[in-house]
């Protein structure tokens, strides 16, 4: 049994935010410095963590591949929703009704064009932030895991950082 992510790129992975910060959108999955990579590795985290899988449904799965969204993210993606130009919640009820092993899924997207039996695993994004932390937390719950289950990637910096430290403030660390 399987765990779903359907994942939106605009207003998710990019935001306002982001590109007041990095100085636009990005519009190819080439310009990997325009996205939003603090969202980009909480995800990594849950995935790596929980198993969670993630289908694309955002309109970049028009001219992008799984694979090519997998491994621009480093992220495991496994399939893009049905192109059906309707609704998006009629897209991913779609690829549902047409996969009959998933045991949980959660819908991450700025837009509200889900179908009410969906509204209960839907976390809606706000276009102006990307993925916040409130909004990571309410998704790990959703598929019963905490936001601190498992463990970042490439910590090779706080490796670094602590070797640095002298030891009276790691023991300090330790006592907090
Ligand atoms: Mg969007």
């Amino acid at each position: 049994m399987r765990k779903i992510l359907f994942l939106d790129v605009d207003g998710v992975l990019n935001s306002v935010k982001s590109c007041a910060a990095l100085g636009g959108y990005p519009h190819e999955l080439t310009s990997r410095e325009g996205f939003d990579w603090i969202a980009i590795k909480l995800l990594q985290r849950l995935c790596d963590s929980s198993g969670v899988q993630i289908v694309m449904s955002s309109a970049w799965r028009a001219w992008n591949k799984p694979e090519d969204f997998a491994k621009a993210f480093d992220l495991p993606v496994i399939d893009s929703t049905p192109r059906l130009h309707t609704k998006r919640g009629e897209e991913i009820q779609a690829w549902l009704d047409a996969n009959d092993d998933i045991e949980a899924y959660v819908i991450l997207d700025d837009d509200s064009d889900m179908l009410d039996s969906q509204q209960e695993r839907f976390i809606k994004t706000n276009a102006k932030e990307g993925l916040t932390w409130t909004d990571f937390s309410k998704v790990c719950a959703l598929f019963g895991e905490s936001p601190f289950s498992g463990a970042a990637r490439d910590r090779e910096w706080k490796a670094r950082e602590d070797a640095r430290k002298p030891i009276a403030i790691l023991i300090g660390e330790g006592a907090q």
